[in-house]
């Protein structure tokens, strides 16, 4: 199994570029969103749930040995010849650490890691008009990403959908200072290793997705 990961802030399209990916190539590409792992768990209810949720809304992260358990849990059901798009793992030096760790482990490998790189005062006006299916967790924006029938999900024909509760101003702001803080030193620690490749995630989601085939093509064909 490969690991593909993408970093970025939140807003900067990497669940997009991921969902579409899988999305076109489901033969190829497994996607992976840890935030979407927890909003799928959280339908439990139990007092765990609950307190995931609390963290999440409030904009904080998932204790590093909790998000990777969750992780791991759910590789063990993608077949070994997908590659595996990380989207939201890893989000700090000691997950990057326990990927690392896992793939050493395990025969893995981690192959690629594509940083999209956005301005701040861009990321807010995304987040701003962002919205999700309630159903399977696709991703959509009110005027850069619409579903290509309004008002259906492209993945799973859902007609229900929701913003976030995360994505309102004050929790953006929490949740960018976060980002800053823990996961941007990714970035140098992944350059370090030669594995980077630094995406302009302010291009369209269009544009963003040709330059990301043609670099991730060599990968893709393996
Ligand atoms: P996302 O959908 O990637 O924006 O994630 C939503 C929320 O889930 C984050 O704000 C965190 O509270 C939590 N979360 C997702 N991935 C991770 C991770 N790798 N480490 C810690 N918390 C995470």
């Amino acid at each position: 199994m490969t690991f593909l990961v993408f970093i970025g802030a939140p807003g900067s399209g990497k669940g997009t570029q991921a969902q579409s990916l899988a999305a076109e190539h489901p033969d190829r590409f497994v996607h992976i969103s840890t935030g979407q792992l927890l909003r799928d768990a959280l339908v439990e209810g139990t007092p765990h749930a609950l307190y995931l949720k609390n963290l999440m809304e409030s904009g904080k992260l998932i204790p590093d040995e909790e998000i990777f358990t969750v992780l791991e849990d759910k590789l063990k059901s993608i077949k070994a010849s997908h590659l595996v798009i990380l989207d939201g793992f890893p989000r700090t030096l000691n997950q990057a650490l326990l990927l690392s760790d896992f793939a050493k482990n395990t025969g893995k490998h981690v192959e690629k890691v594509v940083y999209f790189d956005i301005a701040d005062a861009e990321l807010v006006n995304r987040l701003a008009g962002r919205f999700m299916c309630a159903d399977c967790g696709a991703v959509y924006h009110k005027h850069h990403n619409r579903p290509l029938q309004d008002g259906v999900c492209d993945l799973c024909g859902s007609k229900n959908f929701q913003v976030r509760n995360d994505d309102n101003e004050d929790v953006i702001a929490k949740r960018l200072g976060i980002y800053h803080a823990e996961t941007k030193p990714l970035v140098s620690y992944y350059e370090a290793q030669g594995v980077l490749l630094r995406l302009d995630a302010a291009q369209s989601v269009d544009s963003i997705k040709k330059t990301l085939l043609k670099e991730i093509k060599l990968v893709a064909a393996e």
